[in-house]
């Protein structure tokens, strides 16, 4: 898998003509986006992105572009622009205008299945304001800027557009910071690309650096964590277990609740929910009205922002340990619940929270080294992680959940019980090799040759790190 890093370099105050040259290059880049983004609507939405992008590419060439082999294209570009277009700065733009449309074409869809009941804008067809001209290898020239010498000021080369319509390459100064050294001393190659841009008057070019990175495919892991991503109580209650290979057993090196000042973003949303759903009984309407996109804008902030840290929060505890595998249950998916308007959508909020939380957990892990795997979620929160017995929760102070087995008698946290099971199930994958699609089986390793909990009622607290309990 391919990681990709961004740097962005301030052209260095260019003199008038400099300046003038870049805008040039950029209005006509603007003109013929604009004019390739009519070319997909005319010629079919759909048609264009049902193609791969190199089909696309020969496709909207050979309808606006006349060769020999297509004398009259049906959307002649000399026609609608009158500069000469280079090769490059058109490939450019049609292939920015390709996946404008394609991401539109999919927020389209997504929106149908479910923004729209969220409340989100119905997306609408790409008409940019700000462009990014991407410069192609034949086109830029950066040898300069990877000069280690000391000089604070380097140069890229770009070509331009002048005003007599030809085009020639232009020396640009560039300030070069530490953090492009940084990168490709751990290994990033730079592309031999820029992207052009523009923002508040001012000119940049970005570099993209590369790493490929193996994705770790661990077959015999030293530590597992196990994440039950419960959401409602602690938003994740993580199990760090360390695997004894010869033994075939695990031993329970600490438990962390994720929560503390996560869980105030949390409240803050719920409290805006609540909000959200007094004004819909007030007024009987949908919460796509306007008054409600204000308040849903927030909530759908305050959820990215809660993944994002609890991803980083999983990632932190998983890069302290070797060969570590960080292991979620599966997400099942939204079943078409006929239950209360309110209740679907909490679901639909967790499901989409949950969605983010492990999404972005795999994208760190290929950068911070560990791996990730998922089981198939079977009964792990209703289950006795001792002796197998279906349990029951129950809530003494209202805000913990604690489970009971009748069974057995034992009593835990709700969320450290479902992390055991989860984990029992992925030792016995582990160390059988199966794995239980349907999990439902009691496809687990006798729990009491592995564990030993004396976790009984602990109680998380709301510190503002991630609190956690090591158990010897
Ligand atoms: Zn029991």
């Amino acid at each position: 898998m391919k990681v990709v890093k961004t740097v962005l370099l301030r052209v260095y105050e260019p003199n008038k003509e400099k300046r003038e040259l870049l805008d040039r290059t950029f209005f006509l880049y603007a003109e013929v986006l604009k004019f390739y983004l009519e070319v997909i609507r005319k010629a079919g939405i759909y048609r264009v992105v049902s193609l791969s992008k190199k089909r696309a590419l020969t496709f909207l060439e050979s309808i606006t572009v006349s060769t020999k082999s297509h004398p009259n294209p049906s959307y002649p570009i000399e026609e609608a622009i009158k500069t000469p277009v280079q090769t490059n700065i058109r490939r450019s733009a049609i292939n920015k205008a390709y996946g404008m449309v394609k991401s539109y074409v999919s927020n389209l869809k997504n929106w149908y299945k479910e923004g729209r009941e969220l409340g989100h804008r119905k997306p609408s067809y790409p008409n940019p304001k700000n462009f990014s001209l991407t410069y192609y290898a034949t086109d830029v020239e950066l040898q300069d800027i990877f000069l280690r010498d000391g000089k604070e000021l380097h140069f890229v080369r770009l070509k331009v557009l002048s005003e007599s319509g030809n085009y020639r390459k232009r020396n640009y100064p560039v300030k070069v910071y530490k953090r492009l050294f940084d990168l490709i001393d751990s290994g990033y190659v730079p592309k031999n690309t820029a992207t052009l841009i523009k923002r508040d008057k001012e000119f940049y070019v970005a570099l993209t650096l590369e790493k490929t990175l193996k994705k770790r495919k661990l077959t015999k892991p030293k530590t597992v964590i196990n994440v039950d991503l419960n959401v409602e109580r602690n938003l994740a209650c993580v199990g760090v277990f360390e695997i004894d290979w010869k033994r075939k057993d695990s031993r329970l090196k600490e438990i962390h609740f994720i929560n503390g000042e996560l869980l105030r973003l949390v409240r803050k949303r719920d409290y805006l929910l609540e909000e959200i759903r007094t004004k819909q009984r007030l007024t009987g309407r949908s919460p796509t009205k306007e008054d409600c996109k204000r308040l849903w804008k927030k909530v759908n902030n305050l959820n990215r922002d809660i993944a994002l840290k609890t991803a980083r929060e999983i990632a932190k505890i998983a890069k302290d340990y070797e060969d570590a595998v960080v292991v979620f249950e599966k997400l099942t998916g939204l079943r078409g619940e006929k239950k209360q308007k309110s209740k679907k959508l909490n679901r639909k909020l967790t499901y989409w929270l949950r969605k983010r939380i492990t999404d972005r957990v795999k994208e760190l892990s290929i950068e911070e080294g560990f791996s990730v795997d998922f089981v198939y979620p079977g009964w792990t929160s209703k289950k006795c992680s001792l002796c197998g017995a279906k349990g029951e929760r129950f809530s003494p102070s209202g805000s913990t959940a604690l489970f009971r087995c009748p069974s057995c008698g034992y009593t835990v946290n709700a969320d450290v019980n479902a992390v055991f099971n989860q984990h029992f199930l992925y030792l016995s994958h582990l160390l059988t090799g199966r794995r239980d699609e349907g999990g439902r089986r009691d496809s687990v390793v006798s729990p009491e040759t592995s564990l030993k909990s004396p976790l009984v009622g602990t109680q998380s607290k709301g510190s503002l790190k991630s609190n956690s309990y090591v158990c010897i």
